[in-house]
């Protein structure tokens, strides 16, 4: 007769051997595997009790899809990587905690009662985890391409980190996502050395594996840009002429950025999931028909 534990059985089983074994608490998952194969084979339900918790369930999902991530946070023991460790290992299932640890460091305040944009807290959270010694996997080198129309000549700036890769709207863009098209040349504050017209300015990303990409959705009057899009292969975005795969989706649905609600799709184990707080629905596939798509979490082939 097999036995199958409840999630909850797993849940202090492990919190037990954690305490008897380890006495700074930091557990290796990837051996964790093998003895609890139910722990580990879907993405953690996060609860959103408070009802503003979805922008921050959503991206935490998003992470724990990595297996980098999930690695890099047994391996590390501060405050924060704890707080992720215990959501991994469902000790716990809210994001609150990971909210206030994230909070304050930019201005943002992620620990309020209130719905946030969930691409800010993504920032505020590479950078958090960057600033713990993180190994990030996530953080890309950009440049800004300067351009001068006039003498048509192409100057770099220096080198700065970004986190996340921001892609504007191409007026009539239509639903088909032709993601380079949305790499726009943009008016830049400075001035030609030669003939003193008005730089255009884009950014240029050198990203080692994983790359965040937010399709700009605030319009100029803070409304969101609704557009729809459809039919788009998960393993071929083409971007800056390099060939990354989808890792996992952000969605946001409703009318402005810090309302309605925030649900995730994520690639886990080589499954597709979809991840709507503590409701975790395994998938057929990829889901092609990404109308509510807000962010990207691409991998580079
Ligand atoms: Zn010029």
């Amino acid at each position: 007769m097999q036995i199958l534990p409840t999630q909850n059985s797993l849940g202090i089983s492990t919190y037990q051997s954690v305490e008897d074994n380890n006495d700074n608490m930091v557990v290796d998952i990837s051996s964790d595997d093998e003895n609890n194969p139910n722990l580990f084979t879907k993405p953690p339900a996060l609860l959103n009790t408070d009802m503003v918790s979805c922008y921050a369930n959503s991206i935490v999902q998003s992470f724990l899809c990595l297996p980098e991530f999930r690695f890099s946070i047994s391996k590390r023991n501060t405050a924060l990587n704890s707080i992720l460790n215990d959501i991994m290992l469902t000790k716990i299932n809210s994001t609150l905690k990971v909210r206030q640890l994230v909070s304050g460091r930019n201005g943002e305040n992620f620990a309020v009662n209130q719905q946030m944009d969930a691409q800010s807290f993504c920032q505020s959270l590479i950078r958090r985890l960057d600033a713990d010694d993180f190994s990030i996997f996530i953080k890309v080198n950009g440049h800004e391409l300067l351009n001068c129309q006039n003498c048509n000549i192409n100057m770099n700036e220096n080198e700065q980190i970004i986190y996340t890769h921001f892609l504007y709207f191409p007026e009539n863009c239509g639903n088909l996502i032709d993601f380079n098209s949305m790499l726009m040349l943009k008016d830049s504050d400075r001035l030609c050395l030669y003939c003193n017209n008005n730089l255009k300015t884009r950014s240029v990303v050198i990203c080692h594996k994983y790359l965040v990409v937010c399709l700009q959705r605030i319009g100029p009057q803070g409304n969101k840009i609704n557009t729809k899009f459809y039919n788009f292969a998960s393993e071929s975005v083409i971007l800056d002429e390099q060939i990354f795969r989808v890792k996992s989706v952000v969605k946001h649905h409703g009318n402005t950025i810090g309302s309605g609600h925030y649900t995730s799709i994520v690639n886990y184990n080589d499954q597709w999931w979809k991840c709507d707080d503590n409701r975790i629905t395994r998938m057929s596939g990829f889901d092609n028909t990404l109308e509510d798509v807000y962010l990207l979490l691409l991998e580079k082939c």
